[in-house]
């Protein structure tokens, strides 16, 4: 390209591909059926929720010859933010908006109790309807001493699973060297905050926390509604 050129014309002919971003699909179904889609007759409208979206994505680009994806975003902070706004729309409905976050795409939600196995193989046959975008993970226990279990996950993702990660925790206390899990806890004001569980450290710049809200791991800190998911997560292998 010239310097100073446009790039509308690249947007045509499947040079570039525009994202369709879609979140909350847990929410939808539960919402629309009363179940998860985890579940009988849950799975089935999400599939079909999941179809339909990609179906769109297909009219678009007939109609406008600009390649149109679904994309699975992980909505990073705006979880809070949907969430907000959805609980203004519909009010607090138990199980679906009365929490401070929306699941990520796909996502089973993570509070669910689901072995990391069955995870990933019920997140595949999503992940393939998300093709502008998708990763799927499971929540583990520190495996330094079960590399065993680590490459069975591994091969696993090889064998069934487009994209994939194993999420642990790998936090560091400044205060007093502790490299465990830092724990979120609620203050004397309600919110919800980082504190060391061996010397009760809360000061945020004296710790190092390392969480993943997508596919690349974030050290900053979140949001309420981000710091809630993460607290309220389920731990897939190795976990009681
Ligand atoms: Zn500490």
């Amino acid at each position: 390209m010239k310097k100073g050129e446009t790039i509308d014309k690249l947007l045509y002919g499947g040079y570039s591909t525009l994202s369709l971003g879609y979140a909350g699909l847990y929410e939808c179904v539960k919402a629309m059926t009363g179940r998860s889609h985890t579940e009988d007759g849950g799975k089935e409208f999400a599939l079909d929720v999941m179809r339909y979206m990609n179906d769109k994505c297909k009219q678009w680009k007939a109609a406008e010859n600009i390649d149109y994806s679904l994309y699975g975003t992980p909505i990073e902070s705006t979880t809070y933010k949907f969430a907000k706004c959805l609980q203004k729309r519909f009010g607090v409905i138990e199980g679906i908006t009365d929490k401070g976050y929306i699941t990520n795409s796909y996502h089973v939600h993570v509070t669910e109790k689901i072995d990391a196995f069955d995870k990933l193989n019920f997140e595949a046959e999503f992940q393939l309807l998300s093709p502008g975008g998708a990763i799927s993970y499971i929540e583990t226990a520190n495996l330094t001493n079960n590399v065993e279990a680590v490459l069975a996950v591994i091969q696993y993702i090889y064998e069934h699973i487009m994209y994939a990660e194993l999420n642990t925790k790998s936090d560091f206390c400044q205060e007093c060297g502790y490299d465990g899990e830092i724990q979120i806890v609620e203050n004397e004001d309600g919110k919800l905050i980082w504190e060391c569980p061996n010397c009760g450290n809360r000061n945020k710049s004296k710790m190092n926390i390392a969480r993943r809200t997508c596919g690349y791991i974030g050290t900053n800190d979140w949001n309420q509604g981000r710091t809630q998911e993460i607290k309220e997560r389920y731990v897939h292998l190795g976990g009681d």
